[in-house]
């Protein structure tokens, strides 16, 4: 199959109205998407992710009208949330009604659901006209792609377009919260932090360690990772500076190790990190890096979902 490259989201959208898959930007990571009340479509973006069929999708939409048709009703914790952070890197799981089909949500009775802020991917859906769900456009399993070059790495000749945009701005993806249940539940920590969604719903927990896996189906597959192997450190000094190495964090390694490591990333912010984390993982992997050291951050704002991403990519 012939991928196809484009800037227009009309273009894109023709390629959804078809029965095909699009790669597209947000300001979270780059998704791969299919019209969510096409099941064959949806079957597509399994197959060239390679994803496994108990991992559901969130459904993309433009506008809140396009609420109605994917959900029962909606909870009062949603509805603040919606109020505070829609559109935005927030997706929210929530009863889903019976057109959904079962393929787009892995079979649970609930659904994610996020309004993306990033001009590009509103245009697109909304050329669209319906909801697109869609997972992060990488092969299963490696970093999500923050790039649109990441995504032809990844899926080129397995998909039918992508629509290219910038660099995606947050890096990582979306922060996910169960709103069916009386105290809504922090399923997977990102850009929208812990703090923010408290102020809104104090009530807010983070998930118990049983809830892990089952709650929500996709946190129990190895996520994020690199080839190389990933290692958390406290301190620069903890990193073990070789030519097959590489380093990222907030603080420098001294100047002797800085220039042993083969590559080298200091980030001036925990959002910056956050920015360029996937990124460096794939261009750690062009370069053969065998080891990648990462300096651990404070687990508060966009902390909590970056320490969630390197450490998925560190466990083996
Ligand atoms: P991805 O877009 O590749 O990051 O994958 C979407 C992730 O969102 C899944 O792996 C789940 O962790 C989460 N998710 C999506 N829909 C649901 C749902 N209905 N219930 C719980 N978690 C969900
Ligand atoms: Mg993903």
């Amino acid at each position: 199959m012939k991928t196809a490259l484009t800037t227009s989201p009309l273009k894109a959208a023709r390629f959804i109205l078809a029965g095909e898959v699009v790669a597209f930007p947000t300001e979270t990571v780059y998704g791969l998407g299919a019209n969510v009340f096409a099941p064959e479509a949806i079957a597509k973006i399994f197959a060239a992710k390679r994803r496994p069929a108990d991992n559901p999708l969130i459904a993309h939409i433009a506008d809140l009208s396009q609420l109605a048709s994917l959900i029962t009703h909606l909870p009062s914790a949603a509805h603040k949330f919606i109020d505070a952070f829609f559109p935005g890197p927030l997706t929210l799981v929530l009863p889903k009604s019976a057109v959904v089909p079962g393929i787009a949500t892995a079979g649970l009775d609930t659904v994610g659901v996020r309004m993306p802020r990033h001009p590009t991917a509103h245009a697109f859906l909304e050329a669209c006209g319906v909801p697109i769900v869609a997972p992060s456009a990488n092969v299963s399993g490696r970093p999500s792609p923050t790039t649109w070059q990441a995504v032809r790495d990844d899926l080129d000749g397995f998909i039918s377009c992508i629509l290219r945009g910038e660099q995606t701005k947050v890096g990582l993806e979306s922060t996910v919260v169960d709103c069916t249940v009386d105290a809504p539940v922090l399923l997977r920590a990102g850009a929208i932090s812990l703090e923010d969604l408290r102020a809104i719903v104090p009530a807010i927990r983070l998930r118990t360690v049983d809830e892990s896996e089952a709650g929500s189906p996709g946190l129990k597959h190895r996520h994020y990772a690199p080839s190389a192997r990933v290692v958390v450190v406290a301190h620069p000094s903890d990193a073990v500076p070789t030519r097959d190495a590489a380093y990222i964090g907030l603080e420098a390694p001294s100047p002797i190790q800085a220039k042993t490591f083969k590559r080298l990333m200091m980030c001036d912010s925990v959002d910056e990190y956050a920015h360029a984390l996937f990124r460096f993982f794939r261009q750690c992997d062009a370069d053969r890096v065998e080891v990648i050291y990462c300096q651990a951050v404070e687990e508060t704002g966009i902390g909590l979902a970056l320490m969630d991403r390197i450490a998925r990519a560190a466990r083996r």
